[in-house]
């Protein structure tokens, strides 16, 4: 069909908690960090084909309750993520009492992202309709289970 449209970022669908109480010991949360791991799941996910940037962002730029959102340019296969920058985790408003944020679930998500944005060429449907929170559930329980299989 040749769709010209891009996909708007879709800021603030992306509030997932961790949940579990997985005890992991994870790299620091830096642009280096967080661009290495996502080369590696970009191979996994068969995504070598996108041009993808991961950056560590202010709770004040990414907006409250969102620990990363994600700025695709489908047809350019491009995308860059932007992680919370771990000195604004912790709040009330993500109710983790305590539990250290898994930001490798969230990079996972949003990687995610880039697969079902083919499905929406004519931008994402938003994170309050029907197809945009069918496409959050499915996203998320896939990046639970893959982080599950490749963590065990
Ligand atoms: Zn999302």
């Amino acid at each position: 069909m040749g769709s010209s449209h891009d996909l708007p970022s879709h800021n603030n669908c992306c509030s997932q908690e961790t949940g579990k109480r997985e005890q992991l010991v994870m790299s620091r949360l830096t642009a280096h960090n967080a661009n290495l791991r996502c080369l590696m799941w970009q191979r996994r996910l068969s995504l070598v084909d996108w041009r993808i940037k991961v950056i560590v962002a202010r709770l004040a730029q990414l907006g409250e309750g969102t620990l990363g959102d994600c700025d695709i340019t489908r047809v350019k296969r491009q995308a860059q993520i932007r992680l919370l920058d771990l000195r604004d985790v912790g709040g009330q408003q993500f109710h983790f009492d305590g539990e250290s944020w898994d930001w490798e679930l969230t990079l996972v998500h949003e990687l995610l992202h880039l697969h079902i944005s083919d499905c929406f060429h004519r931008g994402w449907p938003g994170a309050k309709s029907e197809a945009g929170m069918a496409a959050e559930r499915m996203i998320d329980a896939l990046a639970r289970a893959l982080l599950a299989g490749y963590r065990k």
